[in-house]
C-alpha cells in the first residue's frame, strides 16, 4: 500500500477554560484559540489515515518541515510500515535537530501510519500493539494556568463536580495552590510548573509545595534537560518528580532515565516520535521502574494515539485530559471524557476520524 499524499491542515477552534485564556501563554503567544496541526494521509488502497503533529505557535515551522521536506521523500512508500519510516526519515534528517519541529512533524506523520495500518488489518491499535483488557481510562483534568487563586479554586471545582478525582494545575504561585488544595482536600493534584526555577530555588520552594501534599510535582527546573539538577531535587524534595513533554526520542529518554531523573514520565505523542517512538518509551521505562504518563494536552489524533499506547502498556490507567470546553470537539461527545473516564476506542485504527464539518467550519491553513 503506497503513500499517495499529504496533506497538513491547520485548525483554529475558539474556547474557554473558566478563566481568562489571555491571562497566561507559553510558547511566547495567548492562546486565543486552540492551534491544531492534522496531517492527513492517503494511499493508493483508498484509506486514510489521520495525525497531528504538536499544534499553536510553532505550526507554521512544522507544516513547512513536513510540506517542503517529508512530504515529497515519502510520497511512493510503503504505508503499513511507520517504524521503519520513522527510524529511517529520523536517520536522515537529523541534522536539521532531534527535536522540534523536525521531530514534531515525523510524529503527526508516524499517527497517521499507525491508524492507516490498523484500518488496513481491521483492528484498533491497541489490539496491534498488544491488546488491552481495560474498556476506559481514568482521566486527570489539565488545567490551564489561571493564575488568580479564586478562579483556581472555582475551576478545581468544576472539574470535581465534572466527576474528576485527580486534577493538575500549571499555577507556580503558592496562594494559586493552596487554594487548589483547599478546594479539593481529597483529590489527586499534580503541580505542573513549567520550568520556571533554578536548582537551588527549586529546593527552596520544595517544602511549600510538598505541604499541599501533591502526586507528583512537574518540571520544576529550567532547563528541562538538565537531567542531574532534576534528579536532584528528586532526591531532596521528598515529592515524586514528573517530565518528559520536552524530551524527544528514545535516547533522551534513555539519559533521562540513567541519570534517576523521574519517578514519571511524560511522552508527548505528537512531539516526540509519535506511536513508533511511545511504544519503545514504555518498554525502556519499565525496565527503570519509571511510571509513564504520557503528555496528552490534546483533543485530537494525539490524544487517541497516547490513549491507545498507554491502554497496553500503562500499570496505572490514568491519562492527561486537557481540560478545555471547544467550541466544536473533532470527536464530538465520543472522545470526551464521562465522570472523569474516557472510553478506549475499538473501531479500527485509532478508532475515530476527525469530523469533517468541524475541519469544514474551523479551518486557517
Ligand atoms: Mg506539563
Amino acid at each position: 500500500m503506497k503513500i499517495t499524499a499529504i496533506e497538513t491542515i491547520v485548525l483554529r477552534i475558539p474556547y474557554t477554560t473558566g478563566g481568562s485564556t489571555q491571562a497566561e501563554a507559553w510558547g511566547g503567544r495567548a492562546w486565543a484559540t486552540a492551534d491544531v496541526l492534522l496531517v492527513r494521509v492517503s494511499t493508493d488502497a483508498g484509506i486514510t489515515g489521520w495525525g497531528e503533529a504538536f499544534g499553536y505557535n510553532v505550526i507554521p515551522a512544522t507544516k513547512a518541515m513536513l510540506d517542503e521536506a517529508i512530504a515529497p521523500v515519502v510520497i511512493g512508500r510503503d504505508a503499513l510500515a511507520p517504524e521503519a519510516l520513522q527510524n529511517e526519515l529520523q536517520q536522515k534528517l537529523h541534522i536539521f535537530g532531534r527535536g522540534g519541529p523536525v521531530i514534531y512533524a515525523l510524529s503527526g506523520l508516524d499517527i497517521a501510519l499507525w491508524d492507516i495500518v490498523g484500518k488496513a488489518a481491521g483492528q484498533p491499535l491497541h489490539r496491534l500493539l498488544g491488546g488491552t483488557t481495560r474498556e476506559r481510562m481514568t482521566c486527570y483534568a489539565s488545567l490551564i494556568r489561571y493564575g488568580e487563586p479564586d478562579v483556581v479554586a472555582a475551576n478545581v471545582r468544576r472539574a470535581v463536580s465534572d466527576g474528576f478525582t485527580a486534577i493538575k494545575l500549571h499555577e507556580i504561585t503558592l496562594p494559586a495552590i493552596r487554594a487548589a488544595r483547599d478546594a479539593a482536600p481529597d483529590a489527586r493534584l499534580m503541580l505542573d510548573v513549567n520550568c520556571p526555577w533554578s536548582l537551588q530555588e527549586a529546593l527552596a520552594i520544595a517544602p511549600a509545595l510538598r505541604a499541599v501534599n501533591p502526586f507528583w510535582l512537574e518540571e520544576p527546573v529550567w532547563p528541562p534537560e538538565d537531567f542531574t539538577a532534576l534528579a536532584t531535587v528528586r532526591a531532596r524534595s521528598g515529592m515524586a518528580i514528573a517530565a518528559g513533554e520536552n524530551a524527544a526520542t528514545l535516547a533522551q529518554y534513555h539519559q533521562m532515565y540513567a541519570a534517576g531523573a523521574v519517578d514519571i514520565s511524560q511522552p508527548s505523542p505528537a512531539k516526540m516520535g509519535g506511536v513508533s517512538e511511545l511504544r519503545k518509551v514504555f518498554t525502556l521505562a519499565a525496565a527503570h521502574n519509571v511510571t509513564v504518563v504520557p503528555h496528552t494536552f490534546y483533543d485530537g489524533p494525539a490524544f487517541l494515539a497516547g490513549l491507545h499506547v498507554s491502554a497496553v502498556h500503562q500499570r496505572d490507567p490514568f491519562v492527561e485530559w486537557r481540560y478545555f470546553d471547544l467550541e466544536a470537539p473533532l470527536y464530538g461527545e465520543a472522545g470526551r471524557p464521562v465522570n472523569g473516564s474516557v472510553a478506549i476506542p475499538q473501531g479500527p485504527g485509532l478508532g475515530m476520524d476527525p469530523d469533517p464539518a468541524v475541519i469544514a467550519k474551523y479551518r486557517a491553513g
